[in-house]
Parts: C-alpha cells; sequence; structure tokens
C-alpha cells in the first residue's frame, strides 16, 4: 500500500492553525475609499495602500475603460513579442519624468520588478547584503539570483559596513537592497549612509519605494527625492499597485540599465505585458501625482494628526517608531493582536492584525490615507484606546 503523497498538507495546516498563523481573506464589497463594505459591514479603512485615494478616483477609471476600448482587455504577449503598445511607453516615460531618471521599465508586479532586476543583476559569483526586515520580493529575488545573501541588522549602518568590511572583497559584485519605507514599520532607510558605504565599497544599490511613489518627495518621486539623493547613481523599484491605484511595478534609472534589464530580467521577458487597463490608470495617476501635490499635503496632515492625538493619548499607545503613512501599535502576542483586530473591526475600524511569519512581532498596521476625514482619525483613536482596556 502506498501513502497519501498529499496528506501532509492537512497535517500542515493543523500546525499553522495551532501556532494562530492560519490567515484568510476578506472580502471587500464596494469602490476602494475611506469607508468600505467589509463582509457586510460599513468600516472606516485603514487597512489600503491607496494613500492618495486614487484607485476609486473617477479619472482612473475613465482611463481603463477608454484603453480597454482601443486596446482590448489583454495585451496577447509578453512585451518583446506581442504585448507591446504604445500606453508602455508613454507610461514608462511618465515614471522617468516623475522619479527624475533617464528611463523605466513597467514589469506586470511590483514583486516581479524587484525578483527580476535581482535576477538578472547580480549571480553566483556575487554579494547581496540585505537589510532584515526587507519585503518578501527582494528576499526572494535574492534567493533566485543565487548570490551569497547576508543580511544586515535592520537600518543598521555599522553592521552593514563590518559585513562590507568582511566580506565585499571576495566576491565580484555587490548589491545593497533595502525598503525605502519599511512596509510593516512604517520608519526609512538611512540612504545617504547607505549611498556613502556603497560608494567607498563599489557596489549597487536597489531601494525599494513601493509605499514611498506618490507619498514622499515634494513632488512625490520617494525617498530617494525626500533625501536629496536624486543625482546618485542607483536602481530605484517601486510599484504602481499602491499610491498609484492601479497594478504593476516598475525600476527606474540609467538609460544603461534598463536597456540591460529589457535584454536580462525574465521576469519581465516571459510573462505577458500589463493589461491596456492597468497601464492607462497608471499613467493617468503619475499626471495626477503630479499635478495635484495638494493630495500629498492632505495626507501629511492627515498622517500628524492622527500621531498627535495618538500623543495626546499620553503614550498609552505603543507605536513603533515612524516616518511614513504607516503606522503600528505593538501587541504583546499573537492572541492579543487578533483580539484588538477583531474588537476594532466589531467598532467599525479595518486595520488589520500583523503577526509572525511576517514580522517578528505582532501589530496592529495602520495605514493613513489622503482621504480620511478627521473624524475617522479621531475614531480611529478612540477605538484603540477602548481596545487597550
Ligand atoms: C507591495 C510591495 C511590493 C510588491 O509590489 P506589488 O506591485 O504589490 O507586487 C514590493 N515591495 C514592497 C516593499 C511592497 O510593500
Amino acid at each position: 500500500m502506498t501513502t497519501n503523497p498529499y496528506a501532509w498538507l492537512e497535517d500542515s495546516l493543523s500546525t499553522i492553525h495551532k501556532a494562530n498563523w492560519y490567515r484568510s481573506v476578506q472580502r471587500l464589497q464596494n469602490r476602494p475609499g475611506a469607508v468600505v463594505k467589509l463582509e457586510g459591514q460599513e468600516v472606516i479603512n485603514f487597512a489600503s495602500n491607496d494613500y492618495l485615494g486614487l484607485a476609486g478616483d473617477e479619472r482612473l477609471i475613465e482611463a481603463a475603460i477608454i484603453a480597454t476600448q482601443h486596446y482590448g482587455t489583454g495585451s496577447t504577449g509578453s512585451r518583446l513579442l506581442s504585448g507591446h503598445r504604445e500606453l508602455h511607453q508613454e507610461l514608462e516615460c511618465a515614471i522617468a519624468s516623475l522619479k527624475q531618471t533617464e528611463d523605466a521599465l513597467v514589469f506586470s508586479s511590483g514583486y516581479l520588478a524587484n525578483i527580476g532586476a535581482i535576477a538578472a543583476l547580480v549571480g553566483k559569483r556575487d554579494l547581496i547584503l540585505a537589510d532584515q526586515y526587507n519585503h518578501s520580493s527582494l528576499k526572494n529575488g535574492a534567493i533566485l539570483s543565487g548570490a551569497t545573501v547576508i543580511n544586515y541588522i535592520h537600518r543598521d549602518m555599522e553592521d552593514l559596513k563590518h559585513q562590507l568590511v568582511y566580506h565585499r572583497h571576495n566576491y565580484r559584485r555587490c548589491l545593497i537592497a533595502t525598503d525605502s519605507v519599511f512596509s510593516m514599520d512604517g520608519d526609512l532607510c538611512p540612504l545617504p549612509d547607505i549611498l556613502s558605504l556603497a560608494d567607498q565599497f563599489s557596489s549597487m544599490v536597489l531601494v525599494d519605494e513601493a509605499h514611498a511613489t506618490g507619498v514622499l518627495g515634494a513632488t512625490g518621486a520617494g525617498c530617494v527625492e525626500h533625501f536629496g539623493c536624486t543625482e546618485h547613481p542607483l536602481i530605484q523599484m517601486g510599484t504602481l499597485s499602491k499610491a498609484l491605484g492601479s497594478l504593476g511595478g516598475y525600476i527606474a534609472g540609467s538609460a544603461t540599465l534598463i536597456d540591460f534589464l529589457r535584454n536580462r530580467a525574465p521576469s519581465w521577458i516571459y510573462t505577458t505585458g500589463l493589461s491596456p487597463a492597468d497601464t492607462a490608470a497608471a499613467l493617468t495617476a503619475v499626471e495626477i501625482v503630479q499635478k495635484e501635490p495638494q493630495r500629498r499635503d492632505r495626507l501629511w496632515q492627515n498622517v500628524e494628526m492622527l500621531k498627535s492625538l495618538i500623543q495626546q493619548s499620553l503614550s498609552a499607545l505603543n507605536i513603533l517608531p515612524s516616518e511614513s503613512p504607516i503606522l503600528c501599535l505593538q501587541c504583546p502576542n499573537v492572541e492579543d493582536v487578533l483580539n484588538m483586530a477583531q474588537q476594532l473591526k466589531a467598532a467599525g475600524i479595518f486595520a488589520p492584525a500583523i503577526r509572525p511569519p511576517t514580522v517578528p512581532t505582532s501589530r496592529i498596521r495602520i495605514s493613513v490615507m489622503a482621504i480620511h476625514e478627521p473624524t475617522h482619525l479621531q475614531l480611529l483613536v478612540t477605538s484603540l484606546l477602548r481596545g487597550l482596556v
């Protein structure tokens, strides 16, 4: 008799349940916005990456409809075969203009952008130095590349330097990879220090601007602009799916870099081009980011207001240090954070529990949007305080 080769799946799931790590989806039933219908209940939405409130914007919707009518639903092939449209080029120009780089390349998701770029840039003879809290796509891109991967302590420049001193000379190329806004913490990487170490040790830098694009910097270009590092040679990655309200990802940088990736990034070459609807929506979003700085101003006013409401709560709320619209309330353990998320939901607040293995310690993750009203923020803080007692 043979044993069922799939039986281990049930065992594995029950282990996940026992650890309280089990996850499932929740249905959102209307357009994205500050207030959404979640499993039949109206809730104030603090769970969205739609920082500027563009995912439900009429102009993006209209652009997607027009592009679909003109080009159809699918792009029908990879970009190098039948999948390239004028819209893709327009979007890549617009991203390069926003990021103040020579060129940009659009991937079908941010995850694919990171995986493809890293695998193209480094290989077996090379070294990747990575912040320990990097996004899953940077981590898996690093593994896929076959390079030696060494994590450095989160934002710790002494440790990064130490690793460079001890290991850099054993490898051909070196790539330092980091989130710019850390997605599950809300703090920023010390970009100027990273760049100066990279220069000293002849290393490339890839910075993941997923949560910074459209959010940080005077013109919304991201963390690189925020830190005044726009002129520095750099590999910038970002997504079209967060503040830009669409789907897809990008790499921005020198014309040579982009030309190289078009020839060497497997997750760009061997996948279907971004759909006309997503491309057109993202293009409209980039234009809005550039033309309507008031949206970014509103976002940061909301962030400041929420931070000051939290401070007025006499610091009863244990918030992780943040320099972004992502604020995390620390919770002692998995049970507490799940209870807290449930209580918040009962009070009409949608703010997810983030727990291991995604992060080392449990937390409620709050994302502020430009379209939140002051009353939404007030209700959030009172509900958080009530959840603590
Ligand atoms: C969301 C995210 C990505 C992936 O982007 P998608 O377009 O959603 O695939 C990559 N890096 C970071 C830091 C992210 O938060």
